[in-house]
């Protein structure tokens, strides 16, 4: 059964994981969201420094990971990666949702080496995050033609040899100018493209793509709303040629669209992990609105009959309980990718959930506080222009309903799309 008291472990990363939102985010969260295309090296070298090390935090286990052997991992028990991973984003994303998203470390394309690579892959990739440098991943999928249906993906990959030759274009790649660039890192980018265009889905493999790979070129980065402090590349692959033990699980096609499958298991990791940042914004908007209020001698009276309160106390307390309810479906699905279940239907539920309510909750929180929530002066209106990018990416609010429905109802993607 699932047991909600989180475990020592996870307490201690929490308070690691607030100690560093709380003064070493929030004082800079302003500045690099003004200053957007600039990095905070400074932050991002601590931060590095900090977590590399570290026997708790989100980089820690991911490492562990890939470098156990099955009796070691056996005598540790089941995994409590995802809901680790959950608990620290959260935090962070307290701290700042864009800095967050730009902290080095194994992030999406390490959680795509464990959903989809072989144990050797895992123990090969995921040991460059042990150096002296920061060092990022990415993951890119999303292309001119197609983000949503990833089924529709251009991109190819041809086998030459030793090696596998990549042509295609990418765009919106979080993090792809700090994975992609070798000035930055010596990190990687794991590559959708199809390996049989005629074989649809079933053709669809994900490659990894050194920093600095020729053929591999950073096009531009993109202005945005909000996250300003992470960077949004486009990638263009023109015969990027990488080795042929690049590519992650195996190279046959299958007769079926199983093999996607695998590459969409990425995802079960992901959407939690989006859905815990979500949570984490939403969280820093109510506490700033609880903290406005006990300013103003507004009390919130809990335990009151709903037809006594306040209208702001509605809303307030609609607030928490919509947070509440959208953790509670993300730890739920983080928890049983630790158990070794089958999540994809409750990493949409959390997804979808999580991506709404941090949504509604900052554009009430702007609304509650008037022209103040509106102004520059305090972060909530930055909160609300960071809030709408988790109901995009990994996934829109729309893609996981469907995706839930399908699942409830025993729809197939032909039948329901
Ligand atoms: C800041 C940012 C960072 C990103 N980071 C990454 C990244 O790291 N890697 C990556 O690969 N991608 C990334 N993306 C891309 C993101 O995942 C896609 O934008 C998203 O999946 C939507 O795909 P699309 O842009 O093609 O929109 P579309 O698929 O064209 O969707 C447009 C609208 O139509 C709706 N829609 C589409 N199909 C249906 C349907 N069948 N039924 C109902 N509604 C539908 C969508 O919900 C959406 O509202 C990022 C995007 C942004 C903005």
């Amino acid at each position: 059964m699932i047991n909600f008291e989180l475990s020592d472990a996870i307490s201690k990363t929490r308070e690691r994981m607030h100690m560093m939102a709380e003064h070493m985010m929030r004082p800079i969260a302003r500045e690099y969201d003004e200053r957007e295309h600039e990095k905070p090296w400074d932050f991002l070298n601590t931060a590095w420094s900090l977590s590399k090390n570290a026997t708790v935090g989100p980089n820690a286990e991911t490492k562990q990971q890939g470098e156990d052997a099955p009796a070691k991992k056996k005598e540790r028990g089941p995994s409590e990666l995802n809901l680790r991973t959950c608990v620290a984003v959260e935090e962070l994303s307290w701290g700042d949702g864009g800095l967050y998203l730009s902290i080095p470390g194994p992030g999406l394309g390490g959680a795509a080496v464990l959903a989809a690579g072989t144990p050797e892959q895992k123990k090969r990739f995921l040991s460059r995050f042990k150096g002296d440098k920061p060092v990022w991943s990415a993951m890119a999928i999303t292309e001119p033609s197609c983000g949503s249906d990833s089924a529709k993906i251009q991109a190819t990959a041809v086998r030459d040899g030793d090696h596998w030759v990549l042509n295609g274009t990418k765009i919106f790649c979080t993090s792809g100018l700090m994975a992609g660039d070798p000035k930055n890192s010596q990190g990687f980018i794991v590559v959708w493209a199809t390996v049989d265009r005629s074989a649809g889905r079933a053709g669809i493999k994900s490659f990894i793509v050194d920093a600095g790979t020729p053929g591999m070129t950073v096009a531009k980065c993109e202005d945005k709303l909000g996250i300003r402090a992470s960077d949004t590349a486009t990638l263009i692959f023109e015969d990027c040629r990488i080795p042929v033990d690049h590519i992650l699980g195996s190279p046959e096609v299958p007769k079926t669209s199983e093999g996607f499958k695998g590459v969409m298991a990425t995802f079960d990791a992901t959407r939690p992990i989006v859905a815990a940042s979500a949570i984490g914004i939403g969280r820093a908007a109510v506490d700033l609105i609880r903290e406005e209020l006990e300013k103003q001698g507004i009390p919130i009276r809990y335990g009151v009959a709903p037809h006594q309160l306040t209208a702001i106390e509605r809303d307030f307390m609609d607030m928490e309980t919509q947070l509440q309810a959208a953790r509670l479906l993300t730890w739920r699905a983080a928890w049983m990718m630790d158990h070794g279940q089958v999540n994809s239907l409750e990493a949409s539920m959390a997804k979808a959930k999580a991506g709404i309510v941090v949504t509604q909750i900052t554009q009430k929180a702007v609304e509650m506080l008037g022209p103040l929530g509106y102004s520059r002066e305090i972060l909530l209106e930055k909160w609300m222009r960071d809030a709408k990018i988790n109901d995009i990416f990994e996934g829109t609010q729309q893609i996981n309903l469907m995706i839930i429905a399908r699942r409830i109802l025993g729809y197939s993607s032909k039948e329901l799309s």
